[in-house]
């Protein structure tokens, strides 16, 4: 017996309700079943509708966000670097995290002292602390971005496959955070974890490369999973704005209050434009490479209009923005970590004005 026994299986809204409030991996397990994790299961554009169905149907922002950066920052692109055998650790089965940031430093990963030192027969031992990694407490496998050469250069980092079961892996520590609350966010501890040679990603030195690969997919597709709330908030915002009343008239009648609310419908349709225009992209072939500025845009600009679409919401709402389950509750913290993960905002425009020819430097 599952919690979605008797629920059609073509009924998001069925399943959303079956696992209101329960813990992450019952949540991850339902939505599973309306957004398939396997890549080679649908294709870009479908998963990204899917998505979107699933927030508008009122799905744990934080699990759909874990969800979207699984598929997109770290199945997809594995996809094509794994051979078919290791497959089954991208299908969805496993719940995976991507661990680059480190305490000592997040946007500058050259900076990085977790390091992988070369072992008997080709294998590698990782020691060092990753920080920050968003379902670091619950994952099974991590990609992990390690040190193999001293040296500040492009080729100094490799990527491995790590298994969380492996002795050696502590992962105590967690990050009660204030957006995204929905998932847990912890560090992998690594203390001599033994990675055979099968499990290095993409070859020694070529890590900044696979960095490269997985984030352009995440900053092109993550924000799919704002999408779905903001039709929601709007829905919401227009029923209030049409009934409440002010002035002896009703709110709607402001042009202001109109005004903004077709501020939140533009941020809105920019958004799924923009996302849906990248997953046509991806799904026809574009390389990485040649989508990077697309994808760093793309995050700039759908991840200023959710934050600034959140403050419309939260200021048309009133007190009841501020208030739990009144329908209108703001969620103004998921918007705003938008700005700073997946590359912070700040040095995204840097490298976006540097594809342009600016001698501009990080
Ligand atoms: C919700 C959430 C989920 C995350 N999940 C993961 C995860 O799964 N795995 C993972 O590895 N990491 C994750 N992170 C961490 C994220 O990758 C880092 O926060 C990010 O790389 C920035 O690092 P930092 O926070 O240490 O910021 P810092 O490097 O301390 O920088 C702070 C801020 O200063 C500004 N700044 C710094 N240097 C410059 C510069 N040269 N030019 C312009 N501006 C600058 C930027 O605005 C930056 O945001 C997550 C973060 C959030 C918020």
């Amino acid at each position: 017996m599952t919690v979605l026994d008797g629920v059609r299986p073509d009924r998001t809204a069925e399943v959303v309700a079956a696992v209101a409030g329960a813990e992450f991996r019952t949540q991850w397990d339902a939505y599973r079943t309306i957004v398939p994790l396997d890549p080679a299961a649908s294709s870009v554009t479908a998963a990204v509708a899917a998505i979107e169905e699933l927030g508008a149907a009122g799905a744990a922002p934080g699990v759909c966000y874990a969800m979207t950066s699984q598929l997109f920052g770290l199945a997809h692109p594995l996809r094509t670097m794994l051979g078919p055998e290791r497959h089954g650790l991208i299908d969805g089965s496993r719940v995976l995290c991507h661990a680059l940031t480190e305490e000592g430093g997040g946007s500058d990963p050259l900076s990085m002292t977790t390091r992988a030192e070369p072992g008997p027969d080709g294998t590698w031992r990782l020691s060092g602390r990753k920080a920050f990694v968003t379902a670091a407490p619950v994952a099974q496998t991590a990609l992990v971005f390690a040190r193999t050469a001293a040296e500040r250069t492009p080729f100094s980092l490799t990527a491995f496959l790590v298994d969380l079961a492996a002795p050696g892996v502590y992962r105590d520590a967690t990050f009660p955070k204030t957006a995204l609350v929905e998932v847990p966010m912890g560090v992998l501890d690594l203390d001599g974890v033994v990675v055979r040679p099968e499990d290095v990603v993409g070859g020694e030195g070529s890590g900044l490369a696979v960095l490269t690969t997985t984030t352009v997919w995440e900053r092109g597709l993550l924000l799919a999973y704002a999408l779905g709330p903001m039709r929601r908030v709007l829905d919401a915002t227009v029923a209030w704005a049409r009934e409440r009343e002010q002035f002896g008239r009703r709110m709607g009648t402001s042009a202001l209050v109109a005004g903004r609310i077709a501020d939140m419908a533009l941020a809105l349709h920019r958004s799924q434009v923009l996302v849906r225009g990248m997953a046509a992209r991806f799904e026809a072939g574009e390389s990485a490479r040649g989508l990077a500025d697309a994808a760093a845009l793309t995050k700039l600009s759908v991840s200023q209009d959710h934050l600034a679409f959140a403050e419309q919401a939260a200021a048309l709402g009133g007190v009841r923005s501020f208030v739990e389950d009144t329908g209108l509750t703001a969620d103004l913290l998921g918007p705003a970590a938008g700005l700073v993960y997946a590359g912070p905002n700040d040095l995204l425009r840097v490298s976006v004005a540097r594809g342009l020819g600016l001698p501009v430097e990080n």
